[in-house]
């Protein structure tokens, strides 16, 4: 009998199988495991470090496509090795004192595994991150004294969650006895819903597996907005671990004010404590960061060609990750060195496929697609709700993710007036917020920001 886990993993072998050279196939791919599975999070595990490099080096690119071929989502891969994987399964051996139920057991395991890669040691310091990273070390070397809770917010890609798992990992590896619960405010909802909903569940497990932890570490805080038994909870979690002087941290895309539909006693309590942004970094912290990424891999890399990456790709961190495995990733397949050539191109590659995504006629295409209807009708006179509800959410992405002006989108929308697009705007975002049982605005809207994203 396979688990279901093991069921994706097979198929998964079974694609790659057919896509690479058998020699790498059986060197690389064959002997994999898999530990687990939460949400889009799938974590391998290797037999060897070997393995573990070159996996993440030369395989993660496809391992990413081919997982998310199969579950039809945007994953996220993690590869560990063995004896990591033994390691993280003993800590969290400390956090599971019952025995007797799976959703503690799966829930814990899944949901505090930490990213061995992500430590301080990893991180670069640069003008955009000092404050925030000296706060993170500070509480890693002494938790719940001074700064509680931690509350480290900015956009996106920009090291939020790299910091949070390098407290972790920081106080786990000083004392290993220590209980550290790593989750995502998703799953922080989940659960509570799965504690509610299930009569097996009692609500003592779920608190169990809040409140006996010494640090509690809750990714992307901005999706319990709205959402009043989730607050209501974490409100009393929160509580139960300040009084018992256990540390908290937090991060968010938003400082605690600025994040609407956040309860005020929510807001005050996170602005009790320290907030420490993170923003977007500059050329030198860019180049910086490439350096390290490469000097990590052990690669040989030319420092004038990371320079063009630093200075072609500004604004998120990921991403310029992304175009610098994307490179190493074409370069390994085709054994060819590292040349200008393909630098430019890939960055080429990169940057019109940015375009692509945030033009409103991709938006436009897109949103058509989701709601089956043809994109001309998005442009058209045509009034009717099946058609002018579609251009308003297609309209409202213009702005939200495209940062459109109104009279810009309003001509891309057949010419109409930028008071019809501000009008469908704010009530597309009126329904995102109010979130009522009979509106699937804010489901829809995500749908389709995600599937742009997986396009990218
Ligand atoms: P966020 O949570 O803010 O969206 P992440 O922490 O996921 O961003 O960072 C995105 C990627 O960029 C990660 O792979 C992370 O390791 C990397 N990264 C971000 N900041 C730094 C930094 N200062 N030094 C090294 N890598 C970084
Ligand atoms: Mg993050």
């Amino acid at each position: 009998m396979y688990t279901d886990n093991e069921l994706l993993l097979n198929k998964a072998k079974d694609l790659l199988k057919s896509k690479m050279p058998s020699i790498s196939y059986s060197t690389w791919i064959k002997g994999l495991k898999i530990a687990s599975v939460s949400d889009n999070k799938i974590v391998l595990v290797t037999q060897t470090e070997m393995q573990k490099d070159a996996l993440i080096a030369r395989h993660s690119e496809l391992l990413e496509t081919t997982f998310n071929f199969i579950t039809n989502k945007q994953c996220e891969i993690t590869v560990i090795t063995n004896e990591e994987k033994e390691q993280q399964d003993k800590s969290f051996e400390n956090i599971e004192n019952t025995e007797d139920n799976n959703f503690s057991k799966s829930q814990n395991y899944n949901s505090s595994f930490l990213k061995p890669e992500y430590t301080f040691d990893t991180f670069v310091i640069g003008n955009n991150n000092k404050f925030a990273h000296a706060a993170a070390y500070a509480v890693s070397q002494e938790p719940a004294s001074n700064y509680n809770p931690l509350y480290i917010y900015g956009g996106v890609g920009l090291g939020k969650t790299h910091l949070m798992h390098a407290i972790g990992n920081e106080i786990i590896r000083k004392d290993p006895s220590k209980k550290v619960l790593y989750v995502t405010s998703e799953t922080f909802i989940n659960d509570l819903v799965n504690s509610i909903k299930d009569p097996n569940f009692k609500n003592e497990l779920f608190r169990d597996k809040y409140r006996k932890v010494d640090i509690l570490l809750v990714d992307d805080i901005q999706f319990i907005a709205n959402k009043r038994l989730g607050q209501e909870e974490f409100f009393h979690t929160f509580n139960a671990l300040k009084d018992a002087e256990k540390q908290i941290i937090i991060s968010s895309d938003k400082a605690p004010r600025d994040i609407q539909g956040l309860q005020e006693r929510l807001k005050s309590r996170f602005e009790g404590g320290i907030l420490a942004d993170v923003s977007v970094p500059d050329y030198e912290t860019r180049l910086a960061i490439l350096r390290r990424k490469v000097q990590l891999k052990n690669i040989i890399f030319d420092d004038y060609l990371l320079s063009l990456i630093a200075t072609r790709i500004d604004s998120n961190i990921r991403e310029l990750e992304g175009c610098l495995e994307k490179i190493i990733a074409f370069t390994n397949l085709t054994h060819s060195p590292i040349t200008i050539d393909i630098v430019e191109k890939t960055l080429n590659e990169y940057i019109h496929q940015k375009e692509k995504i945030i033009s409103a006629d991709y938006i436009q295409e897109v949103v058509a697609k989701y709601f089956n209807i043809p994109k001309e009708d998005l442009i058209s006179s045509k009034k009717s709700n099946d058609i002018a509800y579609p251009r308003q959410i297609a309209m409202y992405l213009c702005r939200n993710i495209a940062s459109m002006t109104f009279p810009k989108i309003g001509a891309a929308f057949g010419g109409r007036d930028h008071t019809t697009v501000m009008h469908a705007y704010n009530k597309i975002e009126k329904e995102i917020k109010e979130n009522k049982e009979n509106s699937n605005t804010k489901d829809i809207v995500e749908s389709v920001k995600n599937i742009i994203r997986e396009s990218n």
